[in-house]
């Protein structure tokens, strides 16, 4: 059988192009954050992750042009050895102090942060213990570690039933990793933390919080799911990306001197992978310095979904609600979806169509997400938009 047997035979993609109902790779040509151009038109975007809308603030700009003009563009070297600069161990330090942990450590991306934390802390004999909707890198992490002999488990999505049950049939004395995404990338909602903690402390587990949706959006001034539920000491780990509230690309993962330490000198997305660019590192340092100085961003942001998820709901939409940036709008269907997604795309709204297996069967949905810089007006006619699809549509 030839290897490439499946490429040839996959054909799905260009029947949905054929039937001009393809909402993926559109190239954005200018991005003002809630305004963007897409094939020399204006539109609204409602469904990115620069929840602040910092990557087009002129700050953030600046700073990363300041640091290409020092630094040039790129490190050409891992962390480990030649490619450490000042702005590294800057954002660190910084973003550290802003959560208030011991020490951070960045990687070059979110995905590669859950992949070289997850697979370096666990190995023979130690147990995962993940979230069933956990984001992709982490599931993906955990099965590098199983490469490695560690065991990966799965609980039912927030049951913490499920999760008691697995934790009581694990050995006792086995190293216990237990993973969360402390907002779910999907449908926004947040984790229940509390539980989550009570039952390591009980089952002498350690916690991994995946914050990449969490991060200035929920918690005091954007600090996050710990800061969220004021359980900063009882969540060990806590991961991130830049590429979201940060406006840049990067990741981290936040803790304990000694575990970070441990990370730094011993994950192989570390040792073996370039470090962010100087360019990163800036925007990323300039979004943080923004986010501590204008606390009120993140109110504002959450202040836009709350309009938002109210409009949906009267407006007769199936919805799911939780107090974060994004708004996922359920449309049933796969075909349906990405009917609903072409007709807002061509009236002018650019949102993400979530479809199987990324999301249960008919529960395919519009992912909105919002910004703090999404003015009333943007918020409208998204709103006005989805009223004249939803009705066309029959769905409202
Ligand atoms: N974790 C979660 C929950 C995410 O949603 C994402 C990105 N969508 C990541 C991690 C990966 O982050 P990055 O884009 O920096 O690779």
């Amino acid at each position: 059988m030839d290897l490439f047997k499946k490429c040839f035979d996959f054909t799905r993609i260009e029947e949905i192009k054929a039937l001009n109902l393809y909402p993926y790779f559109h190239p954005i040509d200018a991005n003002e954050g809630p305004v963007v151009n897409i094939y020399n038109k204006q539109m609204i975007m409602a469904g990115s992750n620069n929840y602040l809308g910092l990557t087009a603030h002129p700050y953030v700009k600046q700073k990363s042009i300041e640091a290409i003009e020092k630094y040039g563009t790129g490190c050409s070297g891992s962390r480990y050895l030649t490619g450490t600069l000042a702005l590294h161990n800057e954002l660190e330090e910084k973003l550290a102090k802003f959560l208030g942990t011991e020490a951070v450590l960045i990687f070059s991306t979110g995905y590669q942060t859950a992949l070289g934390t997850i697979s370096t802390l666990c190995g023979r004999g130690d147990y995962i213990i993940s979230d069933k909707e956990n984001h992709a890198c982490i599931q993906n992490g955990a099965i590098t570690a199983k490469g490695l002999l560690a065991e990966f488990k799965r609980f039912k999505h927030s049951d913490m039933k499920d999760l008691e049950r697995v934790l009581a049939s694990v050995p006792e004395n086995a190293g216990k990793l237990i993973i969360t995404d402390g907002v779910f990338s999907v449908t926004g909602e947040i984790c229940n933390l509390p539980e989550l903690t009570d039952l390591a402390k009980k089952y002498n587990a350690r916690i991994l919080c995946d914050d990449a949706h969490a991060t200035g959006v929920i918690g005091e001034g954007g600090r996050g799911t710990a800061s969220h539920f004021n359980l900063f000491e009882e969540t060990d780990l806590t991961m991130g990306t830049f590429s979201k509230t940060f406006s840049s690309l990067g990741g981290f993962v936040a803790g304990k001197e000694r575990v970070i330490n441990y990370l730094k000198h011993m994950s192989p997305a570390i040792i073996f992978s370039a470090s962010p660019t100087p360019a990163s590192c800036a925007a990323a340092i300039a979004s943080l310095e923004i986010l501590e100085k204008e606390p009120e961003l993140v109110t504002k942001l959450v202040e836009n979904a709350d309009y938002m998820r109210t409009n949906f709901k009267d407006m007769g939409f199936d919805i799911v609600e939780h107090p974060t940036a994004i708004v996922p709008v359920i449309v049933g269907e796969v075909e349906k979806a990405f009917l609903f997604w072409r007709k807002l795309f061509d009236a002018g709204i650019f949102v993400n169509a979530f479809v199987p297996p990324g999301v249960p069967e008919n529960m395919s949905m519009m992912r909105t997400s919002y910004m703090s810089t999404h003015k009333k007006e943007h918020l409208d006619e998204i709103l006005k938009q989805f009223e004249i699809v939803g009705k066309e549509l029959k769905l409202i």
